[in-house]
Parts: C-alpha cells; structure tokens; sequence
C-alpha cells in the first residue's frame, strides 16, 4: 500500500524532497503503475529522463545484455559500449570530443573545469564564468554558485567564487558583465527548472556572435534541453547557434546515470591527468546510453517531440483559453510549463493524480508537463483532459 511505504520513507529516509504519493513500482512507455495498481500517464518521465519511454525494450536489453558481460573496467582500458557512445554523439552533434561522467552537476562540473584550463592556457588565467539568473546547474558547490538563484546559495556559503549572474535574455547586461577575468558564458538555451524560459529572439545568436568577438567560450548547459526534448536533437539546433562547450545528463541514458560534457576540437583544454572519473564512462551506463540514444534518433523521437509538442501547446491554448485561473503556457517540444493566476500548483498537482496524470510541481503557481518522448496524439489529448479536469476542480 501507498500509505505503508510513506511510513518507511519517513522513517528512513532524510527529508530533503517533498515526494508525490505514489509510490511506483512499473512503467511501460508513458504509463506508469502504482503499489495499489493505479494507472497514470507519466508526464514528469522521470525528470526529463525517460526519454524513449518507460522499460524501453531496446534499452533494457542492451542493460541486461551488458551486465551479463561487462560493467566495469575504469578509464584505464578501453571499452567498446563508452566508444559506440562517443561516435554516435560526436557524429550527430556540432561537437569533437566527448568526457562521460555520472550526473548533470558532474558535467557542469567538467565543462567548468575544463573552461578554467582554457582561460589559464589560452586567456592569461582568465577563469569567471558569467550564468543566468533563474538558471539551474546542479547541486555540487561549484554548481550552486553557478546556479543564479540566491537561495540555494545563501544555505550554503561559502560558495566557490568566479561567478557572475546576469539576466537571462538581456544582452546588454550579459555584455556589461564580461571583463579581462570573464572565460566563458554559461546558459541553458531554454531554462528548465527556472520556470521553461524561452530565451527572446536573437539572443541566443548575439551571445555566440559576443563571445566569438572576445574570445569568450560559451557552454550550453543541455542536460535537460538535449536528448530530443525541445524537437531537435540537441536544443542548440532548435536556435542555429552552436556552443563550444555543451552538458549532457538526464536523457542521455533512458534512466541509468550518465552524464557528458562535449568540446570542440579549439576548446579541448585538459591534458592527460586534468581530469578523470572512477565510473564515468562505465561500460553499464554506456550501454544504454548508446541504446537509448541510437533509440532516439533510429525512430526520430526528436521530430516526434516536435509534433507532440506542438499539439500539446495548442490543447493548453485552449485550456486557458477556458480557464481564467491559468495565465500563461510556455514550452518548446516536450517541455511546457503551465504557470497559474494564484499559488495553486500544488492543488492541480494533486488533482491531476486522482485523474491519473502525474506532471511537476514547479512552482507553488506553476506546473511543468514533459513526457516521454515517444507519447502518442491520443495519450496527449487524454493527459490534456486530465489536466483540464484537475484545474477545473481546483475552482
Ligand atoms: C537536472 C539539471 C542539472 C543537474 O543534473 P543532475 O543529474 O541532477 O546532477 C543540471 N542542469 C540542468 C539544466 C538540469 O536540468
């Protein structure tokens, strides 16, 4: 029962996250069951991660088929499933080279690390990172202080320092921020977890145009947006603008822990021993990193989230069209947030789990959808009716 096993969590586990009650046990493409059998359409796909659904068969025989044979050798050795990943990644991207590592906040942590090199070696020791208010880079120190939101820094000072935080989407700002000591420019080219921010019109190309002219490098955090989530494979494309530095994480493996940080040939500062990592690149996560991605691109899920996407917006249009409690629809691809007139996110959230929908309390006024890639017109529509229904409920 649901109820038991929020008394073990309560008991065991430390409490930093407010969960949903449900307690899953089984998924199947965009379904998802609970411990009492309850059916949901599953628009959070395991924060932007499943993105080629729920117990994808091509995944989980490539995992089971690995872990019969190999997980794990370290970084001293070569293995095939790290290697098919990297081509498959280098080919179908503007990238050269590729580094796996564990998590998003390890490949921000990488792409940092290596944006640092290149300032010591290519720009006099030039080291500051310019991020986004609003943005999200992951919960490791550095990473917090790359974050632009003040309360996830103030918990924990002190905070590395070498970061400066400008508005996102203000160009004139960003471009008063850079100085002699200014290496790279950091973004998520949509922000996710700030609330589906989609940068203005030319932004994204007057940053890459800036940083060309100062010798700036510009990382484009994807671990959210990439993996075919905003309708393109990587989100960058959704922009015609290429970065020099891009992260990977959530989508990268269908649900096993992965991330990478990828350079073009110019930035790829790091000699030998600069960097490493004991599980980075294992032979495991790989393997279904090379299937879910070979998955993702063999069926084109990216044009799939562009279609999907596209009939998801226009079935919120006119869900707030109907309702005077929500007040705007953001989104690109399968990423949308519903942002509410008042703080009832957390009511539709609730209701929309009676309905048997589970999405994303982003914000006490807001609510993000993003399912899994392969979601089909009719399981849209259906989750669209679910919504409609929780909102209405809310009053
Ligand atoms: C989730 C997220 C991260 C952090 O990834 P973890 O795997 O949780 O460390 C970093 N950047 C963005 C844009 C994210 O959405």
């Amino acid at each position: 029962m649901t109820t038991d096993w929020k008394d073990v969590e309560s008991k065991y586990y430390m409490f930093v996250v407010r969960r949903q009650p449900v307690v899953i046990v089984k998924g199947d493409g965009t379904k998802v069951w609970d411990v009492d059998g309850k059916e949901y359409l599953d628009f959070t796909s395991g924060w932007a991660v499943n993105n080629a659904g729920h117990a994808n068969e091509a995944i989980a025989d490539a995992i089971s088929e690995q872990a019969r044979t190999l997980l794990q050798t370290s970084n001293q050795f070569y293995t095939v499933p790290q290697l098919q990943l990297a081509e498959i990644l280098v080919e179908n991207s503007a990238l050269d080279k590729v580094f796996f590592c564990n998590s998003g906040a390890e490949a921000n942590e990488g792409a940092m690390k290596l944006a640092r090199r290149y300032g010591a070696r290519n720009k006099n020791g030039a080291f500051e990172i310019v991020t986004a208010l609003n943005s999200f880079h992951g919960r490791t120190m550095a990473n917090v202080s790359a974050t632009g939101q003040p309360h996830y820094q103030e918990l924990f000072q002190p905070i590395p320092p070498g970061y400066k935080h400008v508005s996102f989407g203000d160009f004139e700002e960003l471009k008063g921020s850079v100085s002699e000591d200014t290496v790279a420019v950091m973004l998520e080219p949509v922000q996710a977890e700030g609330g589906v921010n989609i940068p203005p019109e030319g932004y994204l190309e007057n940053v890459r145009e800036f940083c060309d002219q100062e010798g700036l490098l510009l990382i484009f955090d994807e671990v959210q947006t990439g993996m075919g989530r905003l309708g393109t494979l990587f989100g960058y494309e959704s922009f015609g603008v290429e970065p020099d530095i891009m992260t990977l994480a959530k989508g990268l493996g269908g649900g096993v822990p992965i991330g990478a940080f990828m350079a073009k040939d110019e930035a790829c500062a790091f000699e030998p021993g600069d960097h490493g990592s004991t599980f980075g690149g294992n032979a495991l996560t790989c393997a279904a990193g090379y299937a879910s991605t070979k998955y993702i691109i063999d069926n084109d899920l990216s044009q799939n989230s562009a279609e999907m996407g596209e009939r998801m917006g226009e079935a919120l249009n006119t869900i707030m069209a109907n309702n005077s409690s929500v007040a705007e629809i953001r989104g690109m691809g399968l990423l949308w947030a519903v942002l509410f007139n008042s703080d009832i996110g957390p009511d539709v959230v609730a209701n929309c789990n009676n309905e048997g929908l589970l999405t994303n309390p982003l914000r006490p006024n807001a609510v993000r959808l993003m399912p899994p890639l392969t979601v089909s017109a009719e399981e849209i529509d259906q989750a669209m009716e679910r919504l409609e229904t929780a909102i209405k409920a809310v009053g």
